[in-house]
């Protein structure tokens, strides 16, 4: 367990503590820093799920703003990561694979809303994210060979 030491009398708090137990010195600073353990309050979940989203829709008008369009079939751009991407992303958005993509993000939301830990939730935002910045660039790629076809 990590201990907190008082910077007035430097008795050994708890690292719960939110004030010195000896002096009653309210430990300010720590709040800034949240820590693994702390709980995740709603509305800061909703900024971080938000943000992602936004830094996609942001990502894809600047790569082209056409492909907006293509925003349902979005989770096919992942497909693009396996051996022969290209044609698995074209066969993926033909027989509708990126409903399971859809799944996997709606998963990944409700287990980061679900998480009452700001651990937990980062662990699994990082992994959202990552999806997210791999799908975004399989996606591009996938448009640029489709737009090659014809
Ligand atoms: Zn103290």
């Amino acid at each position: 367990m990590i201990m907190k030491s008082c910077p007035n009398c430097s008795r050994e708090n708890g690292g719960e503590a939110e004030q010195c137990e000896g002096c009653g010195t309210k430990f300010e600073g720590e709040r800034g820093s949240p820590k693994f353990g702390d709980p995740m309050p709603m509305p800061h979940k909703w900024q971080f799920w938000l943000g992602a989203w936004c830094l996609v829709a942001i990502a894809t008008l600047v790569i082209h703003p056409a492909y907006i369009l293509a925003v349902p079939f979005f989770p096919v751009g992942l497909l693009d990561w396996l051996p022969h991407g290209e044609e698995k992303a074209i066969e993926g958005w033909m027989i509708g694979a990126w409903v399971v993509g859809w799944m996997i993000y709606v998963f990944l939301s409700m287990a980061m809303f679900a998480a009452k830990r700001t651990g937990i939730f980062f662990i699994i935002y990082v992994i959202f994210c990552v999806l997210l910045v791999l799908n975004v660039v399989g996606c591009q790629r996938v448009m640029q060979a489709a737009s090659g076809i014809h």
